[in-house]
């Protein structure tokens, strides 16, 4: 899987969050498959005292549960974060004054 973004003007609009795909890429939102940028995935890590990354407190590691050795980016820092899995284990903070955004509707097959 590859952590990607889509750049095309639907997506921007539809949404403006990393996904990860598979190496056939076509963007799941509006099917193109020239508009996806592959970006380097960061990993948020979590202080966990089994975590066999060493931090200035104490141990970390991925929030998503990857192992240390198969990955490149991480950082502590939520915003920095953009591992989809990460994310979703430990999502940054809601922003209070937006709505519940709806679930996106299927692409249109037409
Ligand atoms: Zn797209
Ligand atoms: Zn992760």
């Amino acid at each position: 899987m590859t952590t990607c973004t889509c750049l095309s003007m639907e997506c921007r609009e539809a949404h403006s969050k990393p996904f990860t795909l598979p190496p056939d890429k076509k963007c799941p939102v509006c099917g193109y498959s020239n508009t996806l940028r592959a970006i380097a995935t960061v990993h948020y890590l979590v202080r966990d005292v089994n975590g066999n990354l060493k931090g200035y407190n104490g141990n970390y590691r991925p929030a998503c549960g990857v192992a240390l050795k198969d990955i490149n980016n991480a950082t502590g820092d939520i915003r920095a974060a953009n591992c989809p899995e990460c994310l979703k284990a430990h999502p940054p903070e809601p922003v209070l004054a937006t709505e519940e955004s709806p679930t996106l509707p299927p692409p249109d097959e037409n």
